[in-house]
């Protein structure tokens, strides 16, 4: 049965890399889609209350990208790995074409910083959120669109004919790459045949600058299938979606912000504040504290759209008080939700501490690797079993948006609540799971082991408590 399925999956990998021109016809098919989606509307008059996904284009591109595309991207990084990447992204194939015939210069080292995942995904999301990305073309058209030329940019300097944007600035890339760990399928290489090739070895390119001789996960891989039998040692195998967390993925301080302080925090007040009863609370009475000590310059609606949300012909214009109200609110979503899961983890690698590291060779680059200032490795080992629970928070979140359209267009939407809840406990159950087999593994007694699962179930109770909230009780 495996060896079958080896085969079957090693058939799709060939596949690909045996129709590359053909794969790039269809890239440039999804191109022509995206930008005719992404400009036309940001040129129409905006929808009234009447339009709807039969009769308007604006509709259509907003259910298109953030009732479809989104979340069902999203859900396709753990079921496929990074297959949207490699086979459909627009941007990922258009920085790779002009990379192909831009400057080729070297990667400066400004680049390579390990925070950009994080930073990117915080900033788009935040900025997203102010100038309502997911209501307004022209907003859309600045968030996506200038991305999108970035990384056009991007690749025209650097690299030869590589997705260096993809690689280290998309902002997707980190939650991607994370997603992607649970993928059930990766390249695997064979090390002995590596070293043994008994087949003539052809030049390949792996545009997302994965090393392919030392890929061990389907976190970078775009799985474009290029490296589909390269010296008779790589190819596409299945794995149990579990492997990489478990037995591979160490993690690193940025995928642990990512994971806590991105997906469980930022996202999480980003999808929250307008459902919020607080947060309108809370506004009122900055208000009346703002009009009774005669400060009334925050109470102005006049920042252009593109950096608060500034429609006043359907109105709907934000304040300076409304941009400061969502800032600290996902600061404070942020703290509560993400800091939960983060302290969890701190006191659980305490608890039951990982096995020391033994030390590294003299000359080797690990000799000289600087001591996290963030926690030990074990917790990042640790956070790593966050993946199911903060992937499903940021598809819910995301999906809900399908919802409202779907709502809009009278769909009925009973079911969404129930099945928004199994997804949510699954994806729980998973992580504890997850965190089951990674304390397992811990050189301590079973009562350390029990208390830090404790702590990290308790860890994880901010998290579901807010989905309650907007799904249940606002
Ligand atoms: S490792 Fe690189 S070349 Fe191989 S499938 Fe992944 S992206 Fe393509």
């Amino acid at each position: 049965m495996a060896a079958a399925l080896g085969r079957a999956t090693s058939r799709i990998a060939d596949f690909l890399r045996d129709h590359a021109p053909l794969l790039r016809k269809l890239q440039w098919g999804i191109v022509a889609l995206y930008s005719f989606l992404l400009i036309v509307p940001a040129l129409l008059p905006l929808p009234d209350n009447a339009a709807s996904v039969f009769n308007n284009l604006t509709v259509v591109a907003q259910f298109a990208f953030w009732g479809v595309w989104w979340p069902f991207v999203l859900i396709s990084m753990p079921i496929l790995g990074r297959a949207w990447c490699g086979w459909l992204c627009p941007e990922g194939m258009l920085t790779e074409w002009a990379s192909e015939r831009g400057q080729g210069r070297a990667i400066p080292k400004w680049m390579r910083w390990g925070g950009w995942p994080f930073v990117a995904f915080a900033l788009t999301t935040i900025y997203g959120q102010l100038v309502s990305v997911y209501q307004y073309p022209l907003a859309v058209l600045a968030v996506l669109g200038g991305s999108t030329v970035a990384a056009m940019i991007v690749g025209w300097r650097y690299g030869r004919s590589k997705r260096v944007w993809c690689k280290y600035l998309c902002p997707v890339n980190g939650v991607f790459n994370l997603l992607a760990k649970l993928a059930p399928w990766h390249f695997k290489v064979d090390e002995e045949k590596w070293r043994h090739p008994v087949i003539r070895i052809e030049p390949i390119n792996c545009a997302p600058l994965v090393p392919l001789r030392h890929m061990k996960g389907a976190g970078d891989c775009h799985v474009c299938g290029r490296c589909s039998g390269y010296r008779g040692a790589i190819a596409l195998t299945p794995r149990s979606p579990e492997e990489e967390i478990v037995h591979v993925a160490d993690g690193d301080p940025w995928q642990t912000a990512l994971l806590c302080f991105g997906l469980m925090g930022i996202a999480i007040g980003a999808f929250l504040w307008s459902a919020s009863p607080w947060f309108v609370t809370a506004k009122q009475w900055a208000a009346t504290w703002l009009v009774e000590h005669d400060i009334l310059w925050p109470l102005m609606d006049n920042a252009p759209w593109f950096i608060l949300t500034h429609y006043p012909d359907v109105n709907d214009s934000f304040s300076w008080l409304d941009g400061a109200g969502i800032l600290l609110f996902v600061v404070g979503a942020t703290i509560c939700v993400g800091g939960a899961a983060f302290l969890s983890l701190w006191l659980a690698d305490r608890i039951a501490p990982a096995a020391p590291v033994p030390p590294a060779p003299v000359n080797s680059h690990a000799a000289h690797a600087p001591v996290s200032r963030w926690g030990r490795a074990g917790l990042h080992k640790l956070a790593q079993a966050l993946i199911p629970s903060a992937g499903i928070g940021v598809f819910l979140g995301l999906s809900a948006t399908t919802i409202t359209l779907l709502k809009h267009e009278g769909v009925q939407a009973a079911w969404a609540t129930p099945v928004r809840f199994t997804l949510l406990t699954l994806a729980v159950l998973w992580t504890l799971r997850l965190y089951a087999r990674l304390l397992n593994a811990r050189p301590v007694g079973m009562a350390r082991k029990v208390g830090a699962g404790l702590v990290l179930a308790a860890g994880l109770a901010p998290f579901c408590i807010a989905w309650v909230l907007f799904f249940a009780v606002w």
